[in-house]
């Protein structure tokens, strides 16, 4: 066997049993069952943009099917299959070992099989497909929020971005808080099951890759609405909060990117529900704001608007 195919078959085939055909033909099958919709997503992770040439790279092959499996759990689609099309600068036998465990670990959790895929050289770059089931005309969108919406969002916010942050020598953190910061920079969990319980409930939603108020507005800007939010009401680690004050720590909560939560938006006479949802998931869901007809979108601290439109708000130094 060529040094390619003995690779995908060491590092890239595993059983695939919600496929009909999985690895090892020119291409892979799948049905989708009757009543659903099949939604598709693609990411492409950048050695030197997305990630660190020498980041770990379990988390690396982690990181790489959760933010697809997020871009499921945004639309409330169920993720089932994923392609990897991957170029290495090199055959590195403990970096592909590593790469594949955290590739796997992360798509097992979440009942994902990769049915098929790329190999070639190059500078690294990876780029995973995922596919799900949503049931049909239910996903979750982003032009479906309604004026008067609550305004929502899952877990802590900018954990991810502080660990960046400290990883590039613009805060120092004491090692416990670095940790766990840096847990959920390069292990984020992607919020599945929130999102597909959410059919039901939520007007529209989005995962929270490139930060709160940029991807908020594009919700906003797709429904064609503005948006009112209280700072303090965005749940955050207890060091964020306890820093609430800092430009930094308001950055991480409110521009920071990589948290991959949820955000949506519901009508008023789902707060209950949601609410009670948070409590079965074990997840945090915070209230954070309303949507309004106004476009535009105000952020208050203390009462007081925060500017948001600063230069260097969206983007740290
Ligand atoms: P082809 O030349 O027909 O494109 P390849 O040699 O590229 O076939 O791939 C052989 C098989 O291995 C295909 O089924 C392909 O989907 C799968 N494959 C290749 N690279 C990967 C990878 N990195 N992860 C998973 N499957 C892969
Ligand atoms: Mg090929």
């Amino acid at each position: 066997m060529s040094p390619e195919f003995n690779l995908i078959a060491q590092y890239f085939t595993r059983p695939s049993p919600s496929a009909d055909l999985g690895v090892g033909d020119d291409a892979a099958l799948v049905s989708v069952r009757d009543g659903h919709q099949l939604a598709i997503s693609v990411d492409m992770l950048v050695a030197g943009t997305h990630f660190f040439h020498d980041a770990a790279p379990y988390a690396i092959g982690w990181k790489s099917m959760a933010v697809n499996i997020s871009d499921m759990a945004a639309m409330g689609a169920i993720p089932k299959w994923a392609t990897l099309a991957i170029a290495l600068p090199e055959i590195n036998e403990p970096w592909l070992a590593e790469f594949s465990r955290g590739l796997f670990a992360c798509a097992d959790q979440f009942k994902v099989d990769l049915i098929g895929g790329d190999t070639t050289r190059g500078p690294l770059n990876i780029s995973v497909q995922i596919m799900g089931e949503v049931p049909t005309k239910q996903a979750l969108r982003r032009d479906g929020a309604q004026a008067d919406d609550d305004i929502w969002v899952s877990g802590n916010l900018g954990s991810a971005a502080l660990g960046l942050a400290h990883l590039q020598g613009k805060i120092m953190l004491d090692s416990e808080i670095a940790k766990q910061c840096l847990q959920a920079l390069h292990t984020p969990i992607p919020r599945t099951a929130l999102g597909s319980t959410l059919r039901n409930k939520a007007n529209s939603c989005i995962d929270v890759s490139d930060g709160l108020l940029a991807d908020l507005g594009h919700i906003l800007e797709a429904s064609g609405l503005g948006a009112v939010i209280t700072l303090e009401n965005i749940a955050c680690h207890a060091y964020l909060h306890a820093h609430l004050d800092e430009p930094i720590i308001q950055q991480c909560i409110l521009a920071g990117g990589d948290d991959y939560e949820l955000a949506f938006t519901a009508p008023e006479s789902q707060r209950e529900a949601i609410q009670q949802l948070g409590h079965q998931l074990g997840l945090p869901l915070s209230m954070i704001g309303k949507t309004t007809k106004n476009k535009g979108m105000q952020v208050f601290y203390k009462q007081q608007l925060l500017d948001i439109s600063k230069k260097g708000f969206d983007h740290f130094g």
